[in-house]
């Protein structure tokens, strides 16, 4: 077998091998059809069965609540940015949003285009360093929904608790952290996120919903912005990307394999308190960008002493093997990505590799 990278990747990123290897294996003759899944038709019994398996699966890691329907769509997680406020914002009604960050800001910016924006709570001023207490949280008046990014991908902070919002529709971004941690999905009115991170390949975007509120979409609406087209029509109203769906499917497959929501996060916990505690027991060499308490188990951030420091560490991990360290190129720094399917050795190579870098360089 050829070498697997040192992959820290922001997104699309690390797939686990196991699956990667799994599809291989049934690539090219998929359940004896004589054709690879990518050749079948989406009306197909092979097909369908697959697309409706890892909707069950998803709703099964979930303790399946009821109510929820899990769609598939296309555009991304920025598409949904733009969906939730043509689909859920109300006359005379506020759009609520948390100011976590950059994800959170593109969300604030279409909601805008759309409709009226409160902003329930920011850390703006603290250049997003840390999430916003619970109690931080006002809401407006008369608000159509709260809308929270559960995990800042490029600034590397996340919530470790969520809000009871009550009658009021909580929406959620996880794209960076869906499935690395059990979550209530009861307490959301819908949760989504691109597949690029924890579930599969770029492609395929996932949304749990509550049923009864995407019963019937705004009238005006064309037909693909409108939830109620994807729910009414199983996700098929249109071609899905079903290789990402496949995908998705054998990513879960491996999710109940290693024992479900529990066990990723237990692993995730060691993965990122690993390094967490490298940086934290470096003297200064290494500097955390976020508040205790706040800090991702997906993306850990740090900074060096200097922007030389950093590019010198950038190139040197790149030589080593270590891929996608570098920090988005908005906030600069360095930012590694860990999310399910990054092995635990790759953690402890990666720590390795920072005590080196320390020594040489002090
Ligand atoms: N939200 C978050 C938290 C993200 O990390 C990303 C992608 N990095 C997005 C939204 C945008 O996702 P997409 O590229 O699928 O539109």
């Amino acid at each position: 077998m050829s070498k697997r990278a040192y992959n820290f990747n922001a997104g699309p990123a690390a797939l686990p091998l196991e699956v990667l290897e799994r599809a291989q294996a049934e690539f090219v003759d998929f359940r004896e059809s004589g054709m690879s899944i990518m050749e079948m038709s989406h009306r197909s019994d092979i097909y369908e069965s697959v697309h409706n398996e890892a909707q069950n699966r998803l709703l099964g890691l979930l303790g399946n609540p009821s109510g929820y329907k899990v769609l598939f769509v296309q555009g991304g997680a920025s598409t949904q940015f733009a969906m939730i406020p043509m689909n859920f914002a109300q006359e005379g009604k506020q759009a609520n949003y948390v100011k976590t960050g950059s994800w959170a800001n593109k969300a604030i910016k279409e909601a805008k285009l759309l409709g009226q924006v409160h902003i329930a709570a920011s850390t703006e001023q603290e250049q997003y360093m840390r999430v916003p207490e619970l109690s931080e949280l006002q809401l407006s008046e008369q608000p159509a929904y709260l809308h929270m990014t559960s995990n800042e991908t490029i600034e590397g902070t996340q919530f470790k608790q969520f809000p009871d919002t009550g009658s009021v529709p909580l929406i959620c971004d996880m794209s960076s952290d869906i499935l690395s941690r059990p979550f209530d999905l009861n307490a959301f009115s819908m949760v989504y996120a691109g597949a690029q991170k924890n579930l599969g390949p770029s492609g395929v975007t996932v949304l749990l919903v509550r049923e009864e509120i995407i019963e019937s979409s705004p009238s005006h609406l064309p037909t693909m912005l409108r939830y109620d087209t994807h729910s009414g029509n199983n996700s098929l109203y249109n071609t899905p990307p079903s290789f990402g769906i496949y995908m998705i499917n054998e990513v879960l497959k491996w999710i109940e394999e290693h024992g479900g929501l529990q066990g990723v996060e237990a692993m995730n916990r060691k993965k990122a308190a690993l390094i967490y505690n490298a940086i934290d027991s470096s003297e200064g060499f290494y500097r955390g960008c976020v508040a205790a308490g706040s800090r991702s188990d997906m993306n850990v951030t740090f900074r060096l002493g200097s922007e030389e420091l950093e590019k010198a560490f950038a190139k040197a991990s790149e030589q080593e093997g270590f891929i996608g360290l570098k920090g988005h190129r908005s906030v600069g720094g360095m930012r590694a990505s860990i999310y399910n399917a990054v092995p635990y050795e790759s953690c402890k190579a990666l720590v390795e590799f920072m005590h080196d870098f320390k020594a040489k360089n002090q």
